[in-house]
């Protein structure tokens, strides 16, 4: 477990309780990778730690990572996308649920109708820091900044899609039956380019599913005009970023949105979509349901199918009877939120 920063420090305390009555046999070990300890030491990540953490626990459970107290952020990068990269956690699983209709800010939108997953790619793309910067604070300034796209990292994770949609349902029990690719390959030919035909060739495999293309400009659009349409989004790494936000003000806001960094059968990552949050870092005012909701997503992951379920139901129950933090319209702090969802996490 890494708590990281900011409200990290407040949900995962909180998220870990509710594992604990649940009922699921885990053991945790602690690491204090974060800025305090970036300041302390300069340490980013120990010698040997993302070899360590692969080779001594089966999951990661983490926080968020950024401190306006430690300018550049480097430990931030260095420790997430460390994490997401260095053991290859390709497949940046976002599920995006509506668990209340009070809850999302489109009119006339119910639960059902926001049963989506994101499937981002999570090792390529803008974010591995390929480019550079010439000629830097004179006139002639030029900075690049290249999309890596490997048709090994594209081939993996449109296939992880199309099993992901075999293997899940929706939260009524109804099968996942469709496959959306999202790219912008009108503009960027290349990597787009390269994106189709992937998708077009591992489609050939699935006949039973269902496939679609859009744009990423028009799925914006299309996700605020009418979420029903979503089933299951496969996307590069920062067409998955940005939409992702998007999508968790579908179902509440960043407070509510949970994720898992996955590599089949390796050690995978779980955290919450959210960040450090610095405004409202300490306050007890940051929601837990994102942090609590990742859990249940590891706890699945692990093989504990029911104490998954019971957080989930835990949380849904939570929402309806409006305990909850501010953000989500309740009155509760971030502690009182999460002690709320371990006492009915207890009961069921
Ligand atoms: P990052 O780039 O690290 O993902 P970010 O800049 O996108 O971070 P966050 O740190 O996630 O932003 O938060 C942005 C804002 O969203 C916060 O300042 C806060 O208002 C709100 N927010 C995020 N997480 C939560 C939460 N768990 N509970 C309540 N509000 C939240």
């Amino acid at each position: 477990m890494i708590a990281g920063d900011g409200i990290g420090q407040e949900v995962i305390p909180q998220a870990l309780n509710v594992i604990r009555v649940s009922g699921a046999k885990l053991e945790f070990t602690e690491f204090d990778w974060g800025a305090d300890r970036f300041l302390r030491d300069r340490t980013t990540v120990p010698p040997d730690g993302f070899a360590m953490l692969g080779r001594d626990f089966d999951a990661v459970l983490a926080g968020a990572f950024g401190d306006p107290r430690a300018k550049t952020n480097i430990h931030a990068k260095e420790i997430l996308l460390g994490m997401r990269c260095k053991m290859d956690l390709y497949a940046n699983v976002r599920p995006v649920r509506l668990l209340d209709a009070t809850l999302c800010p489109l009119k006339g939108v119910e639960p059902k109708d926001v049963d989506f997953v994101v499937i981002r790619e999570n090792t390529e793309g803008v974010y591995t820091d390929a480019g550079g910067v010439f000629k830097q604070g004179t006139p002639d300034e030029i900075a690049t900044q290249e999309d890596i796209n490997t048709r090994k990292g594209v081939e993996r994770i449109i296939r992880y899609a199309f099993d992901y949609c075999e293997r899940h349902c929706k939260l009524d029990g109804a099968p996942r039956q469709r496959v959306l690719m999202c790219d912008k390959s009108n503009a960027m030919t290349h990597a787009g380019g390269l994106w189709q035909r992937v998708f077009k060739e591992i489609s050939g495999e699935h006949p039973q599913i269902e496939t679609r293309h859009m744009y990423v400009d028009a799925l914006c659009m299309q996700m605020v005009r009418d979420p029903r349409q979503f089933d299951v989004i496969v996307t590069n790494n920062m067409f998955g970023d940005i939409i992702t936000d998007l999508a968790a003000a579908l179902q509440g806001g960043l407070g509510m949105a949970a994720s898992g960094n996955i590599h089949p059968g390796k050690t995978s990552m779980f955290e919450p979509v959210h960040g450090s949050a610095p405004p409202i870092a300490g306050k007890n005012v940051a929601n837990p349901f994102g942090a609590i909701l990742t859990s249940a997503m590891m706890l699945a992951h692990l093989g504990f199918k029911p104490e998954a379920e019971k957080i989930e139901a835990a949380v849904l129950e939570a929402v309806k009877q409006r305990k909850t933090t501010q953000d989500i319209g309740g009155k509760l702090g971030t502690r009182e939120a999460g002690e709320y969802i371990a006492s009915l996490t207890c009961r069921t």
